[in-house]
């Protein structure tokens, strides 16, 4: 069996454009939204990956592909060998890769049933998937799916309605209800971006817990490279489809080399002012998916951007060992 558990080789996802009657006579039908554009990821079993970028950058579309919520245009996802496309394709397969592969949203308010108990909530992956013989065991492992997620005393939240919880409250409820069906792999889709700063740190190290104690490996979906150097072990920072820096978090993060990646970090508040970085403020919005620019799709903001990235496109090369970065200047200078 593969060491990796997922492994992502080529994913394109498109969405055509759709303008309306007018625009299909004029040939707008034919446009599509390049939302991922060939990304390459593997993930090992137990390991937590941050794929990182702002709106628009395919992060999240590559997530929901890769949990098979939707499917990919192009390209291949094995998840633990089997192929995810194929999968979504059974109903049986299905059954079984939502029982692999869990997703985390980041609205938790969303995320549940006002009308259901946080019982309810948590009972039904297990009733959907037949994982229980007693309401006995279902008690049980309710209990143990709340305790695991941080809601100490369980039974006391059996009977409570999410709007009696605080939010940090209902994301572990949705963490419990991943986590009851036991899942090898959970997409976290910016988890924390709608919770008091005071209580991230709290989901960040739940989620890194569950890692820790049960090997589930995590793909973890964030605008936010802060929470990113937290809990990852390795960073992908993709923009406009594409990722344009991936390796080990402290690497990335501590030294970045791609221009984008340098101008994200440039941005991120320090404490200490010794250590404050120059802020690198990028000339203009991330270009339309539609119309994504030739050469180096960064290069109308890179602030480093020289004669070849206007028409060529670089390919992600190894800067040191397991750190890869796209772009042109490496080959120049030999180091960015
Ligand atoms: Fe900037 Fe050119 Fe490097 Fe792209 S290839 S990031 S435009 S220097």
């Amino acid at each position: 069996m593969s060491e990796y558990l997922i492994d992502i080789q080529g994913l394109y996802k498109h969405f055509p454009v759709q303008r309306g009657l007018l625009g299909a006579f004029r040939g707008a039908g034919k446009e599509v939204v390049r939302a991922v554009d060939g990304i390459d990821i593997r993930l090992t079993k137990g390991e937590i990956l941050a794929l990182v970028g702002e709106s628009g950058s395919g992060k999240t579309t590559s997530a929901l592909c890769a949990a098979g919520l939707i499917p990919a245009t192009k390209g291949r996802i094995l998840l633990e060998g089997r192929d995810v496309l194929e999968m979504i394709r059974n109903r049986r397969q299905r059954k079984a890769l939502r029982r692999i592969a869990q997703v985390i949203f980041q609205d938790p308010y969303e995320s549940l049933n006002p009308r259901q108990t946080v019982f309810d909530a948590v009972a039904e992956p297990l009733e959907v998937h037949g994982l229980v013989a007693s309401q006995e065991e279902k008690r049980r492992r309710v209990a143990e799916a709340l305790d695991a997620a941080g809601l100490k005393t369980p039974e006391s939240y059996f009977n409570r309605y999410p709007q009696e919880l605080s939010g940090g409250q209902r994301q572990r409820v949705v963490i419990a209800s991943a986590l009851v069906i036991q899942p090898k792999l959970i997409v976290a889709d910016e988890p924390v971006s709608m919770l008091d700063v005071s209580i991230r740190a709290e989901i960040l190290n739940l989620l890194r817990s569950m890692r820790d104690s049960r090997g589930i490996t995590v793909l973890y979906i964030t605008h936010d490279l802060a929470t990113a150097a937290f809990i990852a072990d390795r960073v992908a920072v993709m923009y406009l489809g594409v990722i344009v820096e991936i390796g080990k978090a402290t690497r990335v993060l501590g030294n970045p080399v791609h221009p984008y990646t340098k101008a994200l970090m440039s941005v991120i508040p320090v404490p200490n002012p010794r250590r404050r970085r120059k802020r690198i403020i990028l000339k203009g919005e991330t270009p339309s998916p539609i119309h994504v620019p030739k050469g180096c799709r960064f290069h109308p903001r890179c602030p480093v951007a020289f004669e070849r990235c206007s028409f060529e496109e670089p390919a992600l090369r190894e800067i040191e060992p397991g750190h890869f970065a796209a772009c042109w200047l490496e080959e120049v200078s030999g180091s960015i």
